[in-house]
């Protein structure tokens, strides 16, 4: 087990297309355990391969509550509940989707910003585990909108281009010039952001 170093908006390798997974292979499996604990040790609820500088496709997603004041577990919805925790999905791709909903997104890649963002609100996702079986899992709530976002990354895309071209430039602007808050702010930073429950996909 291993932590990795989490590539931060405006690095270009968080920009490149990730490639499809032929085979689970020993390596791709020890990968997705590294990029896990990668995750919970940066307190996020999912993680692409592109952040971590693995261009494959590969996500993994974890939104069970990790601590008391943290996403809280009656808000699940049945989906979400009878999804396995953590998901580990090769090649994940959506392959239906309906309706619109809106969340407040933040980024273990853009720490610390947070904007809402709209996306499907019921989706079907077909992707292959670790078994190398493929399978396809309907999902709503948290979960559709987090996966939405970790295939976004793989497709070297991040949820701040998805806001208007106003806000977009502005945040895009302000990163420029204030980078982002020493891990010691950030620290304070994420505990006052678990009070307003936002979390990082
Ligand atoms: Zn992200």
């Amino acid at each position: 087990m291993a932590i990795l170093e989490i590539l931060k908006y405006p690095d270009p390798r968080l920009r490149k297309k990730c490639a499809p997974v032929k085979e689970v292979t020993a390596e791709l499996k020890q990968l997705a355990q590294d990029m896990l604990e990668t995750m919970y040790h940066a307190r996020g609820i999912g993680l692409a391969a592109a952040q971590v500088n693995k261009q494959i496709r590969l996500v993994v997603i974890d939104i069970r509550p990790k601590e008391e004041g943290r996403y809280k577990v009656d808000q699940l919805t049945e989906w979400e509940k009878q999804t396995p925790m953590p998901l580990i999905v090769f090649n994940p791709e959506v392959v239906k989707r309906d309706g619109k909903t809106t969340y407040d997104e933040g980024c273990l890649s853009v720490p610390t910003y947070f904007e809402t963002v709209e996306r499907a609100k019921n989706i079907e996702l077909k992707g292959m585990d670790l078994t190398g079986k493929e399978f396809v899992l309907p999902m709503d709530g948290l979960l559709a909108i987090c996966v939405q976002h970790e295939i976004d990354h793989l497709d070297g895309k991040l949820f701040i281009d998805r806001l208007s071209m106003i806000k977009s430039n502005l945040i895009k602007a302000k990163i420029k010039k204030f980078g982002y808050p020493d891990p010691e702010d950030q620290n304070s930073a994420s505990e006052q952001s678990d009070e307003d429950e936002e979390v990082s996909l």
